[in-house]
């Protein structure tokens, strides 16, 4: 089973200065900063990489590339782009580069906003190794629907299933006439595990042997196996299944009895800094890291500085304050109540909404200094502090490398670089 990175550019400046808080000098972002994979080899913190179509093509706010990146991936291709591998050369086996159109993100339009014709042609033109059929969500579940004459299926859910299964076979069907280099792999939408059932049985039928499952993510783990169970039943568990959206690996054993081979996710390093709570993966469990604004950076903080309401100066000491009892904690040299007082005092300065039991768990059990992973090797301590990109993403990195050792562990390679069981 292989564990596909969903890619939002999420790049850190290698050469960051932690102690300064200042990027590398001379610094070109374009140039000089690195993907988790770069940062991490010849570690790898993943099987490989899922681009969606939207997000490479969608400008303004609701995407993340810029109009020279976009022009620099459709120029000079996915592995180029993503430098994955290194050199950039097409390598399907090792580093595979699957490109979806991102259904999630047109899920409110009609239609999908993209055909089939030009879908073959931007995968081709990108040099993916593996690209998905334009498909539509229905992102709803009701198993009840299964029942013979109980409620009507809605037309809106019938309309998109079709959409998704029609759309599938013109592209396997062009994809083969192109004689395109990428794999086609065909998506199932459904509303029910009948539903997706029936709709694995017709990209069989029309040639697929390899099946994404989509509009999985909000629905809940039972939902997800039942659905599994029913295409097993079609399927034996021979047909090789993709997850969308999907980790959630200790169900490892039920997705590969179901013929999974792999998934997609980008919630180990979105949870870095979006969760509230579980921002580092660890073994003992998941742990919060530890806010400590930038003080000309904040807005909540600035807009008291600019009230009279804090001193500048004093801010900034208490910032500096809690950096520095927090590395002296990882040298052995201060205590945790000291640590907790400092950052008490600095929080009190802009009305923090801090959970002082799980920070105190993070400073008591340093999850980092027994972490293996090339990010805590690299930078101690910092990886568990919550300020600014540099911290926040290699923090999200540690959390893509904790899955994939998750997974090797689960796919039985060895007992993993950190030497314990599956958490
Ligand atoms: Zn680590």
């Amino acid at each position: 089973m292989r564990f596909f990175y969903a890619d939002t550019l999420d790049l850190v400046d290698p050469g960051f200065d932690f102690l300064a808080d200042r990027s590398s000098p001379g610094r070109i972002p374009q140039r000089d900063d690195v993907y988790a994979h770069e940062l991490m080899a010849p570690v790898r913190p993943y099987d490989g990489l899922l681009v969606s179509r939207f997000s490479v093509e969608c400008m303004g706010s609701q995407g993340r590339y810029t109009r020279a990146q976009s022009q620099r991936f459709l120029r000079g291709g996915a592995q180029r782009f993503l430098r994955f591998p290194a050199d950039g050369r097409f390598d399907p086996d090792h580093h595979p580069i699957l490109c979806d159109c991102g259904a999630f993100n047109y899920r409110r339009d009609p239609e999908p906003p993209y055909t089939v014709e030009d879908t073959v042609e931007f995968y081709t033109l990108c040099g993916f190794t593996h690209g998905v059929s334009v498909d539509h969500m229905i992102g709803q579940f009701d198993a009840m629907l299964d029942e013979p004459n109980l409620v009507p299926v809605p037309t809106d859910w019938q309309r998109r299933y079709q959409i998704t299964l029609d759309n599938a076979d013109r592209f396997l069907r062009l994809s083969h006439a192109e004689s395109t280099r990428y794999k086609p792999i065909g998506v199932a939408q459904g509303w029910s595990p009948r539903s997706y059932r029936e709709a694995v049985r017709a990209l069989v039928k029309m040639g697929y042997d390899y099946v994404a499952l989509g509009g999985l993510v909000p629905l809940k783990t039972p939902e997800i196996l039942q659905i599994l169970e029913s295409v097993k039943e079609e399927t034996g568990g021979r047909l090789a299944l993709h997850l969308f959206g999907i980790t959630r690996l200790e169900n490892f054993q039920a997705f590969r009895d179901a013929g999974v081979i792999s998934f997609d996710s980008t919630s180990p390093l979105r949870q870095a800094f979006k969760d509230a709570r579980d921002n580092y993966y660890s073994n003992g469990g998941h742990y919060s890291a530890i806010r400590i604004p930038q003080v000309d950076l904040y807005p909540k903080l600035l807009r008291r500085i600019r009230a009279h309401e804090v001193d500048r100066a004093e801010a900034a000491a208490a910032e500096r304050s809690c950096l520095e009892r927090l590395r002296a904690l990882d040298r052995d040299e201060a205590g945790v109540d000291e640590v907790m007082e400092a950052l008490h005092t600095y929080e009190a300065l802009f009305k923090g909404n801090s959970k002082w039991r799980y920070v105190r768990r993070t400073l008591e059990d340093r999850p980092w200094k027994s972490c293996p992973c090339p990010i805590c090797r690299a930078v101690g301590i910092e990886v568990v502090v919550f300020r600014g990109a540099n911290r926040n993403r290699r923090r999200g990195f540690h959390n893509l490398w904790f899955t994939q050792q998750m997974l090797q562990r689960y796919r039985g390679e060895g007992r993993g670089e950190s030497g314990h069981a599956p958490a």
